[in-house]
């Protein structure tokens, strides 16, 4: 909401007659400033005021989506500039651009290198979210091919790349049911580009060099009812990108400057890969929405996706896996419990250890809110209560027919009171997680 608390007061009647469910008048505008009501719940407010309220209440970055069911990607919605201030909400897009100057065979080859791309991180799955094809060609008719290929080799979400208004039209209608994104209106096609968007009914890319430019024509397609749109600043150096791309989500966010209220999309041309990288990455934490990268290296790909996990995660609250015991490989009743945390970073470090050792086991990870073992253990939540409860929450006796534990070096200080609590043997592994291995290949089952 743009208004604060007192600016919203000023539009209410005034009554206190609570039938919002608030004491007062105040109250009911103090919560709405705090987004945890909702306007409809006043059946006083004049149609003045409830249109003040409502284009305030729009969110300042509108949430835009390419594509359609659950493949689609949805960019924008951020409330923050900063991610520790409350956290960012909608995990850019990434997406790798193909040209249609490519022979059948090359698109083929291109679609396997795509479905490469695809990791598995802490638990989360990661995968590029966009095609971007590029009318290299400038013919409609190698455009539309290429499309209908990429359509029904891939599930994913589309980006067409020209200038040209024809090939535009010819590339939508082969594949207008996907919502794609139209990349992209600059002032010499802006009409053109407006007109198909909205008989696509898809987002539109709004292009130019400078900001004034940028803000004059989206305005020019909202006033022309195309109101999906996605910026794209144009500049060289990728400072200025940058400092361009921090001007617009200010201005949205802190000035409610409507025509800049929009996601944001960066493309990486191909020049050298450590500084296309890089680039991506900046641009990623600054403040790009959605970051097309030409011919990238499989490298580049998995770090710029790494790194947005990284950025869009919460940074109040750690990755974490459900607390509960996992059997790794094909365990039997003979086989090593482990214990640790249930910090995602953690448990997968452990897990990648005991897949390495080959030996089947089991790891019970403890509820500590997603922390590590040391850090878990000085703020009490590693405790021999807090595993003595998890282990009898496994029900670990229908598992295994020993009674031996093994607990991480960092807390062999715990390994007499958990012993004590837990009528179990405790047995002090390693301190460091590349020491798992060894020791699991020389555990020796019950005693
Ligand atoms: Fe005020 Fe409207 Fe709530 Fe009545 S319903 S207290 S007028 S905000």
């Amino acid at each position: 909401m743009g208004l604060s608390g007192l600016e919203i007061y000023k539009l209410l009647p005034k009554t206190n007659c609570k039938k919002c469910n608030f004491p007062t008048c105040l109250a009911f505008a103090l919560a709405l400033a705090k987004k945890s009501t909702d306007l409809a719940k006043c059946p006083y407010l004049s149609d003045e005021a409830k249109m003040a309220l409502e284009s305030a209440s729009q969110p300042p970055i509108k949430l835009i989506t390419v594509g359609v069911g659950e493949q689609a990607l949805s960019v924008g919605n951020e409330t923050v500039l900063f991610r520790h201030e409350e956290k960012f909400h909608h995990p850019a897009g990434v997406g790798l651009i193909v040209e249609d100057t490519l022979s059948e065979a090359q698109l083929a080859e291109f679609v396997e290198v795509i479905k490469k791309l695809q990791f598995e991180r802490v638990g989360q799955f990661l995968s590029p979210g966009l095609i971007a094809i590029k009318n290299t060609s400038g013919k409609s008719q190698d455009f539309a091919s290429c499309i209908k290929y990429l359509k029904a080799n891939s599930n994913l979400n589309l980006v067409l790349m020209s200038g040209d208004p024809d090939c535009m039209r010819a590339g939508l209608e082969v594949c207008k049911e996907k919502k794609p994104l139209i990349f992209s209106a600059e002032e010499k096609n802006l009409d053109a580009f407006i007109e198909i968007a909205k008989e696509a009914k898809a987002p539109l890319a709004v292009s130019s060099t400078e900001l004034e430019k940028l803000s004059e024509l989206a305005k020019k397609a909202i006033d022309a009812g195309c109101h999906d749109l996605v910026l794209n600043v144009l500049k060289d150096r990728l400072s200025e990108k940058i400092e361009s791309l921090t001007q617009i989500r200010r201005l949205a966010l802190k000035k409610n400057f409507r025509t800049f209220g929009f996601p944001t999309i960066s493309v990486i041309e191909k020049k050298d890969v450590l500084f296309d990288a890089m680039s991506a990455g900046a641009l990623m934490a600054k403040y790009a929405s959605i970051i097309l990268l030409d011919k990238p290296t499989l490298g580049t790909v998995l770090s710029l996706l790494t790194l947005r996990q990284n950025i869009y995660s919460d940074p109040q609250k750690p990755l974490q896996v459900e607390p509960k015991v996992y059997p790794i490989g094909s365990p039997n009743e003979q086989s090593p419990l482990l214990v640790t945390t249930n910090f995602s970073l953690t448990y997968y470090t452990v897990l990648s250890e005991v897949e390495s050792s080959k030996v089947s086991s089991y790891i019970l990870s403890v509820d500590t809110e997603g922390m590590s073992v040391l850090t878990a253990w000085a703020a009490e939540k590693f405790t021999p209560e807090k595993i003595n409860e998890s282990m009898k929450k496994a029900t670990l006796e229908s598992l295994l027919a020993h009674k031996v534990l093994i607990i991480p070096g960092y807390v062999a200080v715990m390994s007499a009171d958990l012993e004590e609590q837990s009528g179990w043997k405790i047995l002090v592994g390693p301190r460091e997680a590349s020491g798992i291995s060894p020791f699991l290949k020389n555990f020796n089952k019950p005693r």
